[in-house]
């Protein structure tokens, strides 16, 4: 308690969005200075990393026998404590720079993440120089950015849909009412594409193709422009072993999605259920609101509304909702008990 009081705003403090796809770092005073990748490339033989970010990234799918790319967070869960702390650390040191002060620092986290992990979170943002480290969990993190009003006696439901998560929550007085976690998200649409495309046009693609194809061509809804929307796709033809190239049309990546995809929406139907009455005439007033990389899916929003029969809105600037939020808690005392870990 009045550890905010003391959270002040100072130059260097940082709200920190550690996602299981991106990264992103706000530096008070500043804004948003940071946004990679949340991968690190180790070489496996020497045990050492080879890259953190951005450049990690480029060789997810592409590194020679002895370079894996890991993705710690991959789940939603911190599958692997050293290459996270790693990465954090890493991230850390590149916004602060040859700076001596120490920051404070607020990170949001999945909220599946456990309580050991938190821990190992804090620790890593303390041997990386924190003064002080507080945790959030996502998605209030995310509906703050995206500008929901929480300290209000209002119920608010954020989607927020990353790559390995899809986060659904009712919010109000700065807490969570009620929230589901899934592990279906970016990551399941993108798996989704490989194993269509295999399948229906024999070509072997790789995870980044498969989320180009997401971007480019897919979507949750059904548009009149449908039929033109088509991409070239290259891969490797499963029955010659030789490179090929394939014409892809979006209504057959919306179908290869529809799995994973009906997987959020019941999980945000189950929400709604659960939700108190009171709460749930606040939501249908107020609609609901999409955060996350995933929210910029075409048509998702048209597909939520239209399953649920609430209108729903995508966020401004979905990827950075998250990020954005920690900032808005470094500079207001008022957002105090948003807050599910600390360091000390
Ligand atoms: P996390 O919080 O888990 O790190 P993000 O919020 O950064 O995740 O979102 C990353 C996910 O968003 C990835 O699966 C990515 O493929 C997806 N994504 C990004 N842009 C788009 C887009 N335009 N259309 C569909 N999905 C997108
Ligand atoms: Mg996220």
């Amino acid at each position: 308690m009045g550890l905010l009081n003391r959270f002040s705003l100072s130059r260097n403090d940082m709200g920190i969005d550690l996602g299981t796809a991106n990264t992103l770092v706000y530096v008070s005073g500043k804004g948003i200075v940071l946004q990679e990748p949340s991968v690190v490339a180790i070489d496996q033989d020497l045990k050492i990393p080879l890259a953190v970010g951005e450049e990690a990234k480029k060789m997810l799918g592409r590194t020679p026998g002895n370079v894996i790319a890991v993705r710690p967070l991959r789940d939603g869960v911190i599958a692997d404590f050293d290459t996270a702390e790693l990465m954090l650390k890493t991230f850390i040191g590149r916004v602060r720079g040859k700076t001596l002060s120490q920051p404070r620092i607020i990170i949001g986290i999945p909220s599946g993440v456990t309580g050991v992990e938190r821990r190992a979170v804090i620790e890593a943002a303390t041997q990386a120089g924190a003064s002080e480290v507080r945790l959030i969990d996502e998605p209030i993190a995310a509906a703050i950015g995206a500008g929901l009003p929480v300290s209000e006696a209002t119920g608010n439901m954020i989607i927020d849909i990353g790559g390995g998560t899809t986060e659904v929550a009712v919010l109000s007085l700065q807490g969570t009412v009620i929230s589901e976690s899934v592990r279906v998200a970016g990551d399941e649409l993108n798996e989704a594409i490989i194993q269509y495309v295999k399948k229906v046009h024999n070509l072997v693609i790789g995870e980044r193709t498969a989320e180009e194809i997401k971007i480019q061509v897919g979507s949750a809804y059904p548009t009149a422009e449908d039929n033109e929307v088509v991409m070239e796709v290259r891969g490797l033809h499963l029955l010659s072993g030789l490179p090929r190239t394939v014409t892809i049309k979006g209504p057959e990546i919306r179908e290869s999605m529809s799995e994973p995809l009906s997987v959020i929406v019941e999980a945000v139907k189950r929400t709604l259920e659960r939700t108190p009455p009171e709460l749930a005439a606040d939501i249908i007033d107020r609609g609901i609101m999409l955060a996350g990389g995933g929210a910029l899916m075409k048509g998702l929003d048209t597909l939520i509304s239209h399953e649920t029969g609430i209108v729903t809105h995508v966020a401004a600037d979905p990827l950075c909702c998250v990020v954005l939020g920690t900032g808005r808690v470094l500079e207001n005392k008022m957002l105090e008990r948003v807050f599910s870990g600390q360091s000390r």
